[in-house]
Order: C-alpha cells, then sequence, then structure tokens
C-alpha cells in the first residue's frame, strides 16, 4: 500500500524552493485590498496549470476558488490564504524587499509592503496545491482553495473580503465540511500556536461624526466648534472600559481625526475614526450602545450633535474544542509535539472567522521569527533578527518554515478526506 505521508512529505520538500521564489515574487509586487489582480492573475495561472477542475477568478473582486477532485469520496476540504499587503513601508533589509508605492489608492499615496505575511499564505497555499494536485488520485474527496482579496479592510468606499466572498458564493459548490486556516506569526520560527474558543477579536470600523458649524477662529461663540467636543468625546470613550466587566477584553482606539478647519478657521465638523475589538461577540451591542450614547451625550451637553456609525464588522474566529481535538494530533505529527503549542488570544480580527465559523475546523498561527517563550513571554532570541509583530514595518517570516506550512495544509487535508480528522 502506498505510503501517501511519506508522499506528501516528498512531494513538499520537492516544492519547497519553488513556494520561496514565489513567495519573495509576492514580496516584492505587493497590492493593497482590493488591488490584489497581480497576485490573483499568478494564483489562477498557478492552479490551472496543475490541472485544477475549476478555477473561479474575479470572485468579490480579486478572489481565486480553485477546487481540485480527486477520486471517490463525499468529505469536501476547504483551505483559504488572503493574498493582499498593507500601507506600510517596509524597513526589512531584505533582496526582495519592497519598494512599491500605489499612487491611485483612495486617501492614498501609500507605500505598500506585505507585513501581515499574507505572501507566505499566499505561497505556502500554492504549494499544497503543487503536493496536492500531484496526488490527486490518492484523494479521496474533493479540495475546495480560496484565495482571499481585502482581508486588511477593503477602502471604506468599497466592498471586499470574505463577507462579500461567502455573498458571491464561496462556500457553496461544493461547501467545504472542514476549513483550515494558517496564520503568519512573530512566535519561534516552526512553531504552531493555537487558541480554544475565541482566537481572535470581533471588530468594528468606528466612525463617530460631531457636527459643528463653521466660523472665524477668532470669534467661536458665532458658531459651534466641533473640535473640543471631539476631545472630549476621545477621553470620554476611555470611560467604557469602566462600564463592561474587566474580564471581557475590550479595545477602543481611535486613529485618525479628520477635520475641515485651518489654524484661523473652525470648520463645520469633525470626524474620530478608529476600531473597536471585542473578544465575546456577546458584548458588542452593549459596546456599541455605550460607545454610542457617550458620544451623543457629550456632543449635546456643548450643544452640537455626534452620529456613531459602525462598519465592516467582523465577527471573531472561534475554535472549536472539539474540531482542536480531531485535528490537533495531525498538526502534532506534522510539526512535532512540542511545536505545538496552545497561545492565549489576541484582539487582532480576521475575517476567515466567516469561513471557520459556519463550517467548522481550525485557525492557527505559524510563527516565523527568531524568539523565543521565556518566563511566559515571548521574547527575542540573542543574535537573532528580533521580534516584530505584524503590521509593524520590520516585520519579517523566516523562509524555512514555508515548507512546514505547505505540509500542514497538505496533512490536513489529507487526514481529513480520508477519515482520520
Ligand atoms: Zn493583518
Ligand atoms: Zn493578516
Amino acid at each position: 500500500m502506498t505510503d501517501v505521508r511519506a508522499l506528501i512529505d516528498d512531494h513538499a520538500r520537492a516544492v519547497e524552493q519553488d513556494v520561496i521564489s514565489w513567495r519573495h515574487t509576492l514580496h516584492e509586487h505587493p497590492e493593497l485590498p482590493n488591488r490584489e489582480e497581480k497576485t490573483a492573475a499568478m494564483v489562477a495561472r498557478h492552479l490551472t496549470g496543475l490541472g485544477f477542475d475549476t478555477v473561479r477568478t474575479g470572485v468579490a473582486g480579486h478572489g481565486v476558488i480553485g477546487v481540485l477532485h480527486g477520486g471517490d469520496g463525499d468529505r469536501v476540504m476547504g483551505l483559504r490564504a488572503d493574498m493582499d499587503a498593507l500601507p506600510v513601508k517596509e524597513l526589512q533589509d531584505v533582496p526582495f524587499r519592497s519598494t512599491v508605492v500605489d499612487e491611485d489608492y483612495p486617501d492614498g499615496p501609500f507605500p505598500v509592503a506585505h507585513m501581515c505575511g499574507h505572501d507566505v499564505h499566499t505561497a505556502v497555499l500554492m504549494g499544497a496545491a503543487s503536493v496536492l494536485a500531484g496526488l490527486r488520485e490518492h484523494l479521496p474527496g474533493t479540495v475546495k482553495m480560496i484565495f482571499q482579496p481585502a482581508e486588511e479592510g477593503p477602502p471604506i468606499t468599497e466592498d471586499g473580503g470574505a463577507d462579500l466572498m461567502v455573498r458571491d458564493g464561496a462556500l457553496e459548490n461544493p461547501r467545504p465540511d472542514m476549513m483550515f486556516v494558517l496564520h503568519t506569526s512573530p512566535f519561534p520560527a516552526g512553531m504552531l500556536n493555537y487558541s480554544a474558543g475565541h482566537a481572535l477579536a470581533s471588530s468594528d470600523y468606528l466612525s463617530i461624526r460631531v457636527e459643528g458649524q463653521g466660523v472665524h477662529g477668532s470669534t467661536p461663540w458665532m458658531g459651534k466648534d466641533p473640535m473640543p467636543v471631539a476631545a472630549e468625546i476621545i477621553t470620554a470613550l476611555g470611560q467604557v472600559y469602566r462600564q463592561v466587566p474587566a474580564n471581557d477584553a475590550m479595545t477602543i482606539s481611535i486613529g485618525k481625526v479628520v477635520d475641515s478647519g485651518r489654524f484661523n478657521v473652525i470648520g463645520d465638523g469633525v470626524e474620530l475614526i478608529g476600531t473597536i475589538r471585542v473578544l465575546q461577540d456577546e458584548i458588542l451591542d452593549d459596546v456599541h450602545a455605550r460607545v454610542d450614547r457617550i458620544a451623543s451625550h457629550v456632543a449635546a451637553a456643548h450643544g452640537l450633535t455626534a452620529t456613531t456609525t459602525f462598519r465592516q464588522h467582523v465577527p471573531s474566529v472561534h475554535n472549536d474544542p472539539a474540531w482542536l481535538d480531531r485535528i490537533l494530533p495531525t498538526a502534532r505529527r506534522v510539526m512535532g509535539d512540542k511545536h505545538v503549542q496552545p497561545s492565549p488570544p489576541t484582539l487582532g480580527y480576521d475575517d476567515a472567522s466567516l469561513f471557520v465559523n459556519p463550517v467548522g475546523g481550525a485557525y492557527m498561527l505559524l510563527g516565523g521569527q527568531d524568539t523565543e517563550v521565556a518566563d511566559g513571554r515571548l521574547q527575542p532570541v540573542d543574535g537573532g533578527r528580533g521580534l516584530w509583530p505584524n503590521h509593524n514595518p520590520h516585520f519579517y517570516f523566516d523562509d524555512g518554515v514555508l515548507v512546514d506550512g505547505v505540509r500542514l495544509h497538505s496533512h490536513v487535508t489529507y487526514d481529513f478526506l480520508t477519515g482520520a480528522i
């Protein structure tokens, strides 16, 4: 009988150098959310070349969905990689460093770089596509690969991301019976981390628009100055932390203030733009109500109005413990027992929740940095490249780990299709 698991490892090793070079190419040519045109074309070409049965392009913008039928078997395995980069200027000194600037992006121009590791996700899933297509006669079932655009959120004036993919039918024809998603992390290179229950936060884009009345800067009493009210609202939002139980993790951050004044003009309005994160989706409505109440009442106290809106909602990623129990033996076999560890949940978000939560499966973190966990804390190791979290301009990921990502996707798929998971 053929040892398919050994074959998977052989095929993964055979494709390793290609995966590394795809990753470098993607890294050097990053594209912002909803602009993943070249990345998607590269993925689609690859899947088509491998003989995938269907390769659907243009899903929710630049999304690509590939379906590969193996032999007899009813199960459908779903794998997801996101493809978009961030508006961050890369400060890592690597030969494949990005110097790309997107001149035309809304509110831009922006420097563009893969500082969340989605280049790694895309290259690794392309590698798994090679491995699984090469062994398709040994796969008793179907593999569905979802290459997603705009995970980092599309421009606020555009639709996109996992939500639009799902509305565009990404989870149907065929519907996956399990989803497996990997994301890069600054954990030690070669480490696989997971969190049971709520693994990542629920997120909302927050906008608070304070309406005033513009006037000459020398005579504020002749108008309605929105600026001090906006400042007071920012400060007052800190009180929400004292109104929800301290054990319910939550953050509210205002990252941007947009006004229409100048040094001698009081503008007619100020918009506060930020994000709300909660770990338990259940408390989100309550937090919304409190934010709205604080904003409107602080504004009312000064005779102004404030309108609060919440957009781009992303539910938290939920790792069902029963699914984890099924998947962990495979993960441990692939990575080695001590390289698979639980880790605390974070207030980052990933709209992979819209694939994982309704279907089942798991979302796990693949470590790729020169770090170690010592005294319960993640720390850089001496002489290494440092500890640089995702979205930091110094974020990096060790090429040597890419093959592990390919192996994980491939083994989890094989084990699920054969019923071992
Ligand atoms: Zn990110
Ligand atoms: Zn990411």
